[in-house]
């Protein structure tokens, strides 16, 4: 069977956004700058629900699944399905209630943590991450330097998008017109670039422990 290759789970888990930031910044979908939604969003998410609700999240990590599935066998397919739902567990812990179950429904969820905990809820983040470089390190935690470019762009994203210079306040500040152009553009190139370098660092390390199980 088939190695899942780390690109699979990195844009996985930001399928949803990115998809959310085409759809936005194409004008299909809407968001609006609030001050107070969403703690550090600072973006109200009017009506995203080709991306956002339960239902197209679940249709989405499906469709995902499927493809990669055929294209790299069951192992593929089920890490990408596992990467695209996570998306949207995520964001129901953090989200105020703006996640629609099901296209146009009017019941919406989102346990609000971003908005209940506007400084904690980026501590809990940092803290979150912290753990799962420790578990996902692949020498363990003795050799943390083999994973220090990963650590280094983890860090990196943990300090531009915090509760006090969070560039969604930038986007937020040009008003109601161009913001969810910005945001869109913020939330693509904010998924697609890090996730590109993450998966282009961990490639390398991969590839090197093959050969050493070879030899
Ligand atoms: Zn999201």
């Amino acid at each position: 069977m088939r190695d899942v290759p780390p690109w699979i789970p990195l844009f996985g888990i930001g399928l949803l956004d990115i998809l959310d930031g085409v759809l936005v910044g194409a004008g299909l979908e809407r968001v609006t700058p609030a001050a107070n939604a969403n703690g550090y969003m600072h973006m109200s998410l009017e009506f995203t629900d080709w991306d956002h609700s339960l239902a197209m999240s679940v249709a989405w990590a499906a469709l995902a699944g499927i493809a990669l599935w055929r294209a790299g066998g069951p192992r593929w397919g089920m890490v990408a399905a596992a990467a695209v739902f996570s998306h949207f567990l995520a964001d129901l812990a953090v989200h105020d209630p703006d996640l629609a179950l099901w296209p146009y429904s009017s019941a919406h969820v989102g346990l609000g943590v971003w908005s209940s905990l506007p400084v904690g809820s980026w501590f809990l983040e940092v803290i979150f991450v912290i753990i799962m470089v420790l578990i996902g390190c692949p020498n363990g935690i003795q050799n943390l330097n083999a994973s220090k470019y990963p650590i280094m762009v983890m860090a990196f994203l943990s300090l531009q998008l915090t509760p006090w210079w969070s560039p969604m306040a930038l986007a937020d500040g040009f008003g109601a017109s161009s913001s969810p152009v910005l945001y869109g553009l913020f939330i693509v190139v904010g998924f697609i670039l890090p996730a590109s370098l993450m998966s282009w660092f961990l490639m390398r390390p991969l590839g090197s422990r093959e050969t050493n199980t070879a030899t």
